[in-house]
């Protein structure tokens, strides 16, 4: 499918940019498509299209807000199976999971704003000043390609309840589904240049997008090395900066835990979506004294996650989502084996059957110290380090041991205990005994995971300045 167009200003727009990104299916090999790369015109139709449209979206009642995002929850289900679809053939996620956590979650998020919109604190009254909330002007989204629409509607949602108008340039690899969702908004009936997408690659699209003098905000999701250097290109004109970055989270897991649950559990966070998620517990750090029972339950929940054509119901693990991904993640596995791990399963090169597709065996390494490469680099494959401790500042040692601090978990019998530990992680979010998840609770990390947070109410701050009127 070879698409041509931009959707700018509430319209379809040919591209200025006669250059075009090739589409390839990560399971077959193939390519499927061509979209183009919006060059500086294009950048600056859709920012002035934003721009045009900012004074009467900010303007609306916060009532009409959330009308309108009710609008897009309901577009949303009309084409949720063809944009499920699409995120399978773009990145190989499996289809079941393309349904519920992303296309399912992404309408999910969109609902929460819609109270959100209606019922959120603009005002209140202070001293002698009125201090108000004004939305910021017009808001950049730009976002990675694990789960295109969740990243996508975390920015745009809480952007157009605070009354920002955006654009939004997804990953190249996700271009298609970012499309359709533009197709989403037209058929919502969302006011023209309210959202804008165009789509590019970073060195291009991107870099006109984050150095645009007339953009107030960029929310960004990708890896901490392109948040650095937007966040470099985005002070240069003081722009408000929002960065969720990379993650490399662990599984802490005390004797006394549940051993089972938290294992398979950790396992389960690890590989899912081929081992492409942010938060994903890619560290299971396991007290000494049960590390080779651990070991053991792992090794049977990895024969749980089977590999297969990601469309088919019945497969876990589709391929990773590109020939880069696929290089990166097997030089990983080969630097851990260097570095002496114990392989429990998997290993470097293809599984078995799978000559076509990027395809990587799901692996698990043991014995692993907490310095090592595939310790401490975000591998985003599916691959679990398991590292032992021997006391709870230990854990807690190796747990804060990395220049990321995202997500965790801690498994305990003892509630108070995995508590004190939970509070001494350094991390944006952690979960006990389960990962929980609630999507307005606030999404974020520290230290080189990002800044800021998105989610529910706290999310709208990302797209608001605050005026104190001294009275
Ligand atoms: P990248 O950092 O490579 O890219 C992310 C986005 O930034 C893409 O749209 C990319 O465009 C764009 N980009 C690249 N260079 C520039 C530039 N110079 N200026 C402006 N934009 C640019 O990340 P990935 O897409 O590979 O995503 C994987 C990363 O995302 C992982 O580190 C993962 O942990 C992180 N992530 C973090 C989450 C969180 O909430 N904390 C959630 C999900 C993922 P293009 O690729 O089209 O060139």
């Amino acid at each position: 499918m070879d698409r041509s167009a931009f959707f700018i200003g509430g319209e379809w727009v040919e591209a200025h940019s006669s250059k075009r990104l090739r589409l390839v299916n990560p399971t077959t090999e193939r390519q499927y498509g061509t979209v183009p790369i919006a060059d500086s015109v294009d950048v600056y139709a859709a920012v002035a299209a934003a721009g045009t449209a900012f004074p009467g979206w900010s303007r609306t009642s916060q009532a009409e807000r959330s009308e309108h995002i009710a609008s897009i929850v309901h577009a949303l289900d009309a084409k949720s199976e063809e944009l499920a679809q699409t995120i399978t053939q773009e990145i190989g996620c499996p289809i079941s999971l393309s349904r519920t956590a992303q296309v399912g979650s992404c309408s999910a998020v969109f609902s929460t704003y819609v109270d959100i919109a209606r019922n959120f604190s603009f005002e209140r009254s202070m001293e002698a000043a009125l201090v108000v909330q004004e939305a910021a002007g017009v808001a950049v989204a730009i976002t990675a390609w694990n789960y295109p629409l969740l990243l996508m509607a975390a920015k745009i949602a809480p952007a157009l309840a605070a009354g920002c108008t955006t654009v939004l340039k997804p990953s190249e690899l996700t271009s298609l589904s970012s499309l359709l969702f533009a197709e989403v908004l037209e058929n919502a009936g969302l006011p023209p240049g309210v959202v804008n997408v165009i789509t590019g690659d970073g060195p291009v699209t991107g870099e006109h997008l984050i150095r645009h003098p007339d953009v107030a905000a960029v929310s960004f999701t990708g890896s901490t090395k392109t948040g650095r250097h937007i966040a470099q290109a985005a002070a240069e004109t003081i722009k408000n900066v929002t960065l969720e970055l990379g993650g490399k989270s662990a599984s802490l897991v005390f004797a006394d835990a549940d051993l089972e649950t938290a294992v398979r559990s950790t396992v389960a966070s690890a590989f899912r979506n081929s081992g492409q998620t942010c938060v994903a517990l890619t560290r299971l750090v396991i007290e000494r004294s049960r590390q080779e029972e651990a070991l053991e339950i792992a090794r049977e929940a990895a024969r749980e996650w089977t590999l297969g054509d990601p469309m088919s119901e019945d497969t876990r693990v589709g391929p990773v989502a590109s020939a880069s991904q696929y290089d990166l993640v097997q030089s990983m596995i080969h630097n851990g084996i260097r570095d002496g791990a114990r392989v429990i399963v998997g290993g470097t090169g293809k599984p078995a059957g799978f000559d076509r597709g990027y395809y990587v065996q799901p692996t698990i390494l043991a014995d692993i110290d907490p310095c090592a490469t595939v310790a401490q680099e975000e591998i985003f494959g599916p691959v679990l380090s398991v590292i032992p401790f021997d006391n709870d500042d230990h854990a807690i040692e190796i747990a804060n041991n990395s220049r990321y601090g995202l997500s965790g978990g801690v498994w305990s019998g003892d509630e108070q205990r995995a508590m004190r530990i939970a509070r001494r992680v350094q991390t944006g979010m952690i979960s006990i005994n389960a990962p929980k998840g609630s999507l307005l609770v606030p999404f974020g990390g520290v230290k080189q995971s990002g800044q800021g947070r998105e989610w529910g109410e706290t999310g709208m701050y990302e797209y608001l300045e605050t005026k104190s009127i001294l009275l």
